[in-house]
């Protein structure tokens, strides 16, 4: 890619009407670089935020004429660097973060920079919610563009299955409203695929009532608890109820005291129906449980301790097939506290698995969306954090040994029988991963046609590029 020429740079800048523009050196430049995780902090020739699609057009054409790198940021969350550029243009939607509730319709719009916090606040204000991510800065781009699980996944599938339209700049610079009517097949590659075709500018979603609290909270075990307690996440899935999900999270206690068992619980009723379903993990004798009515956009804070900004992170995605066996989660747990406390610095890390009921998702068809891993096989994350760039690739190849093990183990349990060719969530994926070798399964060659007809340049490339037809 071309390095930014001085003189383009001006002109570009002369076109602009509205952005904020930040070059190497200017106030505000290093600002303006900063990721979720410092692993994606990028040098960028030039970042502009953007309040209108006129200036995007105008930055997607700019770019092109001059043989500049692409990247679009939407919340930044990305940990490989895919919304930020090596000397490249960025694309930094953060100033298009508007949200917009029509109560009538039952809908939510919003901008493609918008987080989910401005989502959940803006439809509790009104009694609605959608499916959106348990972690309130994440960005709705990112999330949306790769499927998107949330609390409320069970009701309701996935965000994109709740996905109404979107407004994209494709890279010809034409804005285009994408719905089931409006340009189909590029609204079908949104729904999973969907960093790959162009800017989307707004997404607007089904909305659904919601009361104004749920009960849920966090509830916390001693390390020789972890049998009970996967005993008891396993027996909730096998008996699903659709309000109801967890989270288990492998982590060291943030004040020192050692290896523990932390789950989130989240049930979307009354506190008699919640205490009843969640009784039996209680009756374990939790070190710690704060669960409680709290207002529902509070749930999707409750991760934000441990998720902070700082540092730098891994975010790679594991899979298992309930019921999760209790010996294989012991090893995984004995595993990454060895690690944490033979390398101090990873204190912050942990392994995070979600208990979530996927009866809804796995109504839709696979071939209805390109997101290729609907089907019971649950998801989890493998989360590093520590501080040293020289550790960088290390820590990494640690990561995916430890991604390996979950895919052995899933080939173990499934001898025979195929649950999913793509047991690997597209968000929680890296290219490089053990099993991301093609992450679309069966809807790729589908994905191949829309590519060339929305973006046959392949300027939106960053994120699981769709390999181009002509290079199979
Ligand atoms: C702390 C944390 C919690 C998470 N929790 C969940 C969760 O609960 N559920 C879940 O499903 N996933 C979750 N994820 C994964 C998350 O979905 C992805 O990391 C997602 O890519 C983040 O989106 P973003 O917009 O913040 O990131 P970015 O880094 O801004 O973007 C990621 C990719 O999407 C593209 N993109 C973003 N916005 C747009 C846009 N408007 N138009 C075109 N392209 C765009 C970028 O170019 C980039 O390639 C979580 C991730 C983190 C780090």
């Amino acid at each position: 890619m071309a390095k930014i020429d001085a003189v383009a740079l001006e002109t570009f800048r002369s076109c602009l009407t509205t952005s904020k523009v930040y070059t190497p050196g200017s106030e505000g430049y290093n600002d303006a670089l900063i990721r979720w995780s410092d692993t994606g902090t990028k040098h960028a020739g030039v970042v502009i935020q953007p309040i209108d699609t006129a200036d995007i057009r105008t930055a997607l054409l700019w770019a092109q004429e001059h043989g500049v790198d692409i990247a679009v940021k939407g919340g930044g969350h990305s940990a490989a660097g895919t919304s930020s550029s090596d000397g490249g243009l960025v694309i930094d939607l953060s100033l298009m973060n508007q949200v917009m509730v029509d109560v009538p319709h039952k809908t939510i719009t919003a901008q493609g920079g918008a987080t989910w916090k401005e989502v959940d606040e803006a439809g509790a204000a009104h009694g609605l919610a959608t499916v959106g991510g348990t972690v309130n800065h994440t960005g709705v781009g990112g999330l949306t563009l790769g499927g998107g699980y949330g609390w409320l996944s069970g009701q309701y599938g996935l965000t994109v299955d709740n996905l109404l339209s979107a407004q994209v700049i494709l890279a010809n610079g034409n804005l285009v409203h994408a719905s089931a009517t409006e340009h189909p097949d590029l609204f079908w590659g949104l729904r999973g695929a969907g960093y790959n075709f162009g800017v989307v500018v707004d997404f607007t979603y089904r909305a659904h009532d919601q009361k104004e609290s749920v009960y849920s909270g966090v509830v916390g075990f001693a390390p020789e608890r972890l049998e009970a307690v996967m005993e008891q996440l396993n027996a909730l899935l096998a008996l699903p109820d659709a309000r109801s999900g967890a989270m288990c999270i492998f982590a060291r206690a943030p004040d020192g005291s050692g290896p523990s068992i932390v789950v989130i619980c989240f049930y979307n009723g009354p506190r008699d129906e919640g205490e009843r379903r969640f009784s039996g993990l209680v009756a374990l004798g939790p070190v710690f449980n704060t669960l409680d009515m709290i207002p529902y956009p509070v749930v999707n804070t409750l991760q934000n301790p441990q998720a902070t900004y700082g540092d730098r992170k891994l975010f790679k995605g594991i899979f298992y097939e309930p019921p999760l066996d209790p010996t294989f989660a012991r090893k995984i747990f004995d595993s990454i506290m060895a690690k944490t406390q033979a390398e101090p610095e990873l204190a912050p890390s942990a392994i995070i698995l979600e208990f979530t009921d996927m009866r809804k998702i796995c109504e839709v068809p696979l071939t209805a969306s390109p997101m290729a891993s609907r089907s019971t096989t649950q998801n989890g994350i493998v989360f590093l954090r520590w501080t040293d760039p020289g550790k960088d690739q290390e820590y990494r190849a640690w990561a995916r040994e430890v991604q390996s093990k979950w895919k052995t183990e899933l080939d173990t349990k499934t001898q025979n029988q195929v649950i999913t060719k793509v047991p690997q969530y597209i968000n929680y994926a890296e290219p490089g991963d053990s099993v991301v070798t093609n992450i679309y399964g069966d809807n790729l060659a589908r994905l191949q046609a829309v590519k060339a007809q929305y973006d046959p340049n392949n300027v939106f490339h960053k994120m699981h590029p769709i390999p181009l037809a002509t290079s199979q």
